[in-house]
């Protein structure tokens, strides 16, 4: 990760290398599908910082079919890193979002795919239902594989989602992942730490809610605001207040800091796209971002997990 020294939180690379014994590739792969929050189901224009093409700018058409996208990817990755295992990642917009018919067709192609270890499905904490779960636990067992359901929450604040008309609440995020849970598949969840209306505080409380739901994963990003969106209007007319960098920066280590030790970051700031944005990363390399808090951890001689001290009674430590 650039920098030599103890690793001061649980990286996603050195989990994967852990678990599949050689490093591993995610692979975008985009599904012909919507959500519920823009086609008029829960709501109609989408959560406020969501631009037209959800959030998965790195993606190939969904017109291509999933192996065709798989392919293609590998394609690309397979001999430059020399690759043999792969993470089909379901990426835009609400994967489980479709009749199950049409899930399960789409998840078993991509799970068959040669070097396929695991599929990770992003979506909807309101998209979880207990059908859908079976199916990929069977899946997951048939080819062998990991399952992991990554569940958009991006803050636990319920006042924050209803301004970024999320259209679900903190409840519907606990109901989902206590029920993938149920079904032995991973969970990760996706937070975006500085959210206008997000304090110090509510990050805090973000890391208790994912320690003491146990998530095996969690994926920070930073805001970026992309144009023509509800949020971007917003920003234009000088309604909201942006965290500096530096803030944002001590905000996930105080994160990172409550955040129980075993659970796995994705990452701690999002490769945010430049182009079509008012606001992206400070304008800075995500990359000098996720150095700066780390060297920050390291010179105050910080880790992951070493304020998670709150759960199991710890009233109880004085008998
Ligand atoms: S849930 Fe995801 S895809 Fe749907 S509007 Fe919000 S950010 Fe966009």
């Amino acid at each position: 990760m650039g920098l030599v020294n103890k690793p001061v939180y649980n990286t996603f690379s050195e989990y994967l290398l852990n678990r599949y014994g050689e490093k591993t590739y995610k692979l975008p792969v985009a599904l012909p599908v919507s959500c519920p929050n823009r086609d008029g189901n829960c709501g109609v224009n989408g959560c406020t910082f969501c631009g037209e093409i959800g959030t998965g700018y790195e993606n190939l058409p969904d017109t291509m079919t999933v192996t065709e996208q798989i392919a293609a990817n590998k394609e690309h990755i397979a001999p430059k890193y020399k690759a043999t295992k792969f993470i089909p990642y379901l990426q835009n917009f609400s994967n489980t979002y479709l009749p199950l018919e049409r899930f399960v067709g789409y998840l078993e192609e991509a799970a068959k795919a040669e070097g396929v270890v695991a599929v990770y499905i992003a979506t909807r904490p309101d998209c979880i239902r207990d059908d859908y779960l079976q199916v990929m636990k069977e899946i997951a067992d048939r080819y062998q594989i990991d399952i992991c359901v990554e569940l958009g929450l991006q803050s636990v604040n319920y006042l924050t989602l209803d301004k970024i008309n999320r259209g679900h609440s903190l409840a519907e995020f606990i109901d989902a992942v206590l029920r993938v849970k149920r079904y032995g598949l991973q969970t990760c969840a996706h937070l975006i730490l500085n959210l206008p209306w997000d304090t110090d505080r509510d990050a805090i409380e973000a890391a208790h809610i994912m320690s003491a739901l146990k998530l095996d994963q969690v994926k920070l990003h930073a805001l970026y605001i992309v144009k023509g969106t509800v949020m971007a209007q917003q920003y234009a007319a000088g309604e909201l207040t942006m965290i500096g960098r530096d803030e944002y920066q001590k905000r996930v280590i105080l994160f990172l800091r409550h955040l129980a030790p075993e659970i796995v970051l994705q990452r701690i700031i999002g490769r945010a796209p430049a182009e079509n944005t008012l606001f992206s990363n400070w304008s800075t390399g995500w990359f000098k971002i996720r150095d700066g808090i780390i060297r920050q951890m390291q010179e105050q001689g910080f880790q992951q997990g070493d304020c998670c001290d709150y759960l199991n009674g710890p009233a109880l430590s004085k008998f």
